[in-house]
């Protein structure tokens, strides 16, 4: 009976195994059509200075809005584009929209773009080319783009991350910047902090306390981000936190001398015109009309 139930088993396996797989393949196809459809999107979260709650910059978050349909996030599609590839063509689409929408952001207000590289896109022989094309058709300067990676990019062995710092180094050249992305998840030594063409640490968001400070939990999560601050500080970095989704947590890293916050508690992903809308309304805020206690000086 144990040998006919392991049989059902492994038989059960089997078809979980093809399912999944039809699945992934399914996936892929709809995903090679949605490009060649122009079924993406790029959705933008404002960063915010978190000194004066403005904000100076935009991500790019991609979106797939296949027709009648809601938007599917990345995560939902990004791990199948990279495993097949697709995310070359991809990510190449994404720097090229993003960069012209944010060209005109930056004329008017000075707000700068990042936007998230892949693994793949880094070891593409051609990506500082494209970089540096996509720039120079938008009209965004090199110094207005800041480009996110993972922790485990730079630090694998071999001739990949090898051919990753060159790329970042070109590209840190012409003035691009290079932040590290959802920063202290992976599991790198801090030496590659000191060592790596690296300007900006954005701290992963589930470092933000859950309440509001006052359990032993929280008092642990803040110890953390003190710290991650107060390394990259002493590193010449600048600090962005991830997931700011209260005025606690805004009010937090204030006080703990982080740069910048970007989550929920400022806003959402919003399409480019929305932003747009977002960034000119700052603008009339701080450079419109003068208040009366600023007359009276
Ligand atoms: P990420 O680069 O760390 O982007 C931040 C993610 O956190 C975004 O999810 C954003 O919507 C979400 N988020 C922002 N504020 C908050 C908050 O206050 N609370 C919570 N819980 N979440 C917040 P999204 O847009 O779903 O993107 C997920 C990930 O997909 C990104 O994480 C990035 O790794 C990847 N991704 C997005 N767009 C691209 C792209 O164009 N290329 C590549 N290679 N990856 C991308
Ligand atoms: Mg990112
Ligand atoms: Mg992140
Ligand atoms: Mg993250």
């Amino acid at each position: 009976a144990a040998k006919a139930a392991g049989k059902d088993c492994a038989a059960l396996f089997d078809v979980a195994m093809r399912d999944e797989q039809g699945e992934r393949i399914r996936l892929l196809e709809r995903l090679r059509a949605a490009v060649d459809a122009g079924e993406f999107a790029v959705h933008y979260q404002p960063i915010v200075n978190l000194d004066n709650g403005t904000p100076t910059a935009a991500e790019a978050l991609v979106r797939w809005i296949p027709p009648g349909q809601a938007p599917i996030g990345p995560d939902r599609f990004i791990p199948a584009a990279e495993d097949s590839g697709l995310i070359v063509a991809l990510g190449e689409w994404v720097l090229r929209r993003a960069c012209r929408d944010a060209a005109p952001w930056y004329q008017r207000w000075g707000t700068t773009l990042t936007v998230n590289v892949s693994p793949r896109q880094l070891i593409d022989p051609h990506f500082t080319r494209k970089v540096v094309s996509a720039l120079r058709d938008s009209g965004l300067p090199a110094t207005a783009l800041t480009l996110e990676i993972t922790e485990g990019v730079l630090v694998r062995s071999g001739g990949h991350a090898q051919q990753a710092l060159v790329h970042l180094s070109a590209l840190r050249a012409e003035g691009v910047r290079v932040a590290i992305d959802d920063f202290g998840t992976g599991y790198s030594s801090l030496a590659y902090l000191r060592d790596l063409p690296i300007d900006v640490l954005k701290i992963d968001r589930s470092f933000m306390p859950a309440g509001n400070g006052h359990g032993d939990g929280d008092a642990q999560q803040t110890a953390l981000v003190r710290t991650i601050v107060d390394l990259a500080r002493s590193l010449g970095l600048t600090t962005v936190a991830e997931g700011v989704e209260t005025a606690y947590h805004a009010d937090l890293l204030r006080a703990l001398g982080c740069d910048r916050g970007q989550g929920y508690h400022f806003a959402r992903p919003i399409p480019a015109p929305e932003l747009a809308m977002m960034f000119a309304e700052t603008v009339i805020v701080q450079f419109g009309p003068l208040s009366a206690d600023q007359q009276n000086d």
